[in-house]
């Protein structure tokens, strides 16, 4: 690499490089904002690994929503002349020596990217250390998805926590009501700042991996034959803080709203949070001011949801705390014995929102037709998959992550396992959810269930949650009581 003093004078003294992964945004990016605070000369590089992101059953939703909110990041960082490489590989496995090739090439003097917890990822990220440590090259990981870094919070006996409620209290007593303020946007450089960056293609020309962002995840190909089904969601970071401003105006009611899937009370923002258009920051001031700064206490509403967030960090520290989840494991090693139904049929009625069950298929009909879907349906639907069904959770996990927008291994992972009473902090196996209960109690005039099963369109609320045998919709796939008396017998013959 060129000596750093042998640089022509008016060349700038310290060359950063941020390497941008789900935090997709311009403002209160902490590794953005330190690059641009010490770096002279700044640039930004994404990494495409499609293997890799099919290996962890990334769908065509959430990648569609990735690249597309990168090439708007892009135009951002273009009106501030700082330019964004696309680097496209296939694995984890090559990105260490393909970015210090990189870095080398572009003569970088520090790497600084915002850390990220699932255990391959975190392999990757020390590999990446290793090889910039090769070229002398320091690299910086930030802790900007959580809003504290996983393991620095533990028990008295210092272990990481296992269960919600004393970590959150930990959590409140630890921070206190001190705000999160966001952290500003990288200026403007000059128009001469584009000199000391070559253009991607000059890059490309010399080393074929760097490409523009592909334009569609067609071209992409990411799970052939998927269907995209994100066009419905605006992406990018103005959209997520319009979403973000939008709910702050809900959020008052959110505790009493946010169980009814006909109802919009709940934020949306978890494809955002989860690409990083918007930041865990950014969320936790908005609630904290309608709050009164304060996490617990005034309006219910906020508290609830702030509460909602602090589920979210939990399930990333427990990645990191935890590691075993990461590895296809349940947390609870004795639930490996569950002899877990192989039955095709059911799982294929259950992807395709055929059950006979209306709220569990017009629940999955709404994740197969937006890529989305409403928390307390995400319960519902693990609930009958993994008791009803005896279906093995992590077949339920991997169409998840195949389907949604929002997909992310750490919440998705912690919804399954708690659904399969499997995870830490988990429903207690004895308390399995009945499906005709919780549609009369959280959709009682059927709406929801029209909205989504016109076959069931024209019944009234009393029959639509149970319906009696109709022409063109299927009888239900199981018993309820049978099978959930089955679950509980299963459950509570594992040995430990
Ligand atoms: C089986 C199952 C699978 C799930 N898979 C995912 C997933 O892949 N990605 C994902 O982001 N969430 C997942 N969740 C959590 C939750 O359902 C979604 O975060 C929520 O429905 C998103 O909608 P919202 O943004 O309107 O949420 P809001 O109610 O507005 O909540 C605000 C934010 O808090 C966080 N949050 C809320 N509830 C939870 C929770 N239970 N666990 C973790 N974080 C939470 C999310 O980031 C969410 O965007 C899953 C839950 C279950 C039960």
């Amino acid at each position: 690499m060129a000596e750093k003093n042998s640089r022509s004078a008016g060349a700038p003294k310290r060359r950063g490089l941020v390497w941008l992964r789900n935090d997709l945004r311009c403002a209160d990016n902490t590794a953005l904002y330190r690059a641009d605070k010490s770096c002279d000369a700044l640039a930004a590089i994404f990494i495409a690994c499609p293997q890799t992101w099919r290996s962890h059953g990334d769908g065509d939703n959430v990648v569609a929503f990735r690249l597309r909110s990168l090439q708007l990041l892009q135009d951002e960082l273009a009106k501030r002349n700082i330019p964004l490489y696309f680097l496209e590989l296939s694995s984890f496995e090559q990105v260490p020596a393909a970015l210090a090739q990189v870095v080398h090439k572009l003569d970088v003097d520090v790497l600084l990217a915002n850390a990220e917890y699932p255990l391959n990822e975190q392999k990757r990220d020390q590999a990446v250390r290793a090889a910039l440590t090769d070229i002398a090259v320091p690299v910086e990981y930030c802790t900007d998805r959580t809003l504290i870094p996983p393991g620095s919070l533990t028990t008295n006996s210092g272990d990481g926590f296992k269960v919600f409620t004393p970590f959150k209290r930990a959590f409140i007593v630890r921070h206190g009501d001190a705000p999160f303020d966001p952290l500003p946007t990288p200026r403007a450089r000059p128009d001469t700042h584009r000199d000391f960056w070559p253009e991607w293609q000059v890059l490309e020309a010399e080393n074929n991996l760097v490409r523009s962002i592909p334009k569609t995840v067609g071209d992409y190909d990411v799970v052939p034959g998927g269907t995209d089904n994100v066009l419905e969601w605006p992406v990018g970071e103005a959209a997520g803080l319009r979403y973000l401003e939008d709910f702050s105006t809900k959020i008052a009611d959110y505790l009493e709203q946010r169980d009814f899937p006909g109802i919009e009370g709940t934020s949306r923002l978890s494809p955002y949070l989860n690409c990083g258009a918007v930041s865990i920051r950014q969320c936790v001031q908005m609630a904290l001011e309608e709050n009164s700064g304060r996490w617990v206490g005034k309006s219910e509403g906020a508290g609830t949801w702030l509460s909602e967030l602090l589920w979210r960090e939990f399930y990333q520290h427990l990645v990191v705390n935890f590691p075993r989840v990461c590895r296809n494991q349940p947390f609870k090693p004795e639930t490996e014995q569950v002899p877990w139904s192989r039955s095709e049929h059911d799982f294929e009625r259950w992807c395709a929102g055929e059950t006979g069950v209306p709220i569990v298929d017009a629940a999955m009909r709404q994740l197969n037709q937006t890529g989305w879907m409403h928390n307390r349906l995400r319960m519902v639907v693990a609930s009958f998959l993994t008791k009803n069904l005896l279906i093995d959770w992590r077949r339920g996990e991997r169409y998840f992550m195949q389907q949604l927008v929002d997909a992310d291994f750490a919440a998705n992972n912690g919804g399954w396992q708690w659904a399969a009473s499997t995870g830490t902090d988990a429903v207690p196996y004895f308390r399995v959810f009945n499906p005709y209960s919780q549609s009369k109690k959280f959709d009682a005039e059927g709406d929801f269930i029209r909205a989504y099963v016109p076959e069931l369109a024209k019944l009234s609320a009393r029959d639509i949650h149970c319906p009696p045998p109709l022409q063109g919709y299927p009888q239900p796939i199981c018993n309820v009581t049978d099978s959930r008396k089955r679950a509980i017998e299963v459950f509570a013959n594992l040995k430990s």
